[in-house]
């Protein structure tokens, strides 16, 4: 008797593993997902279906975009700036056709393509990468290996905080100084105090002007948590 009973319970759990086996619950991450943001661009044209934010879109075939040397505000931390800086490059952007210039590193750990895009004017082409930056609706964000055009997207913060456009027409309230924390493939800007900032202070570098820390080292935009 008892050894029946033991019978019909691993029949039972058997039976279970089946069913979880057939309706996928072991298997990873779905895998459609996973291939189509791992597509991989070349330097070629291709046609922007949907923009996710400030600096990211998505293809027609699927692959997924980080316009890099920038760094547009955040949904969570900086909802109202996020939400025009979307709203910008879908205008510009939405249903049109941009040539991709794979940057140094072409890929990050999320499988999206980091590129800079270039889109047709009646003058010629420009860098949207830069662009978000002139319109102010980004912040420059000197990231190594990927500086190509640091330059280029640095004049274009200084020309945007001039002007007081977008993200640098309405100050954040003032601190007396500012600290831009280095790590080794970039720098970001901190308020004092912020429990960001590591206990190691040596990579830190002191700055009155919130500008002027915002612009140090090719651009170090402001952290996320405590929005210098
Ligand atoms: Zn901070």
């Amino acid at each position: 008797m008892k050894s029946r009973v033991n019978i019909k319970k691993a029949l039972i759990g058997i039976l279970i593993v089946a069913f979880l086996a057939a309706t996928g619950y072991f298997a990873g991450p779905n895998p459609t997902t996973r291939s189509r943001q791992n597509i991989r661009l070349a330097q070629e044209t291709y046609t922007i279906q949907y923009i996710t934010d400030g600096d990211s879109l998505r293809f027609s075939n699927g692959a997924e975009v980080r316009l890099v040397g920038i760094d547009a505000p955040d949904f969570n931390s900086d909802p109202e700036n996020a939400k025009r800086a979307r709203s910008f490059l879908v205008k510009m952007l939405k249903g049109k056709s941009v040539l991709v210039m794979p940057a140094a590193e072409p890929m990050d750990k999320y499988g999206r393509n980091l590129a800079y895009l270039y889109i047709e004017s009646p003058k010629g082409k420009n860098l949207v990468n830069a662009l978000v930056v002139r319109t102010g609706h980004a912040y420059a964000w000197h990231y190594k290996p990927n500086t190509e055009h640091s330059a280029e997207i640095m004049k274009a913060q200084i020309e945007a905080q001039r002007e007081r456009r977008g993200i640098w027409g309405k100050i954040p309230r003032k601190s007396s100084e500012y600290f831009v924390q280095r790590n080794g493939r970039f720098s970001i800007t901190h308020r004092p105090g912020c429990k960001k900032l590591g206990k190691k202070r040596n990579n830190t570098v002191r700055f009155k002007n919130r500008n002027e820390a915002l612009n140090a080292f090719g651009g170090s935009p402001p952290c996320r948590h405590c929005l210098p």
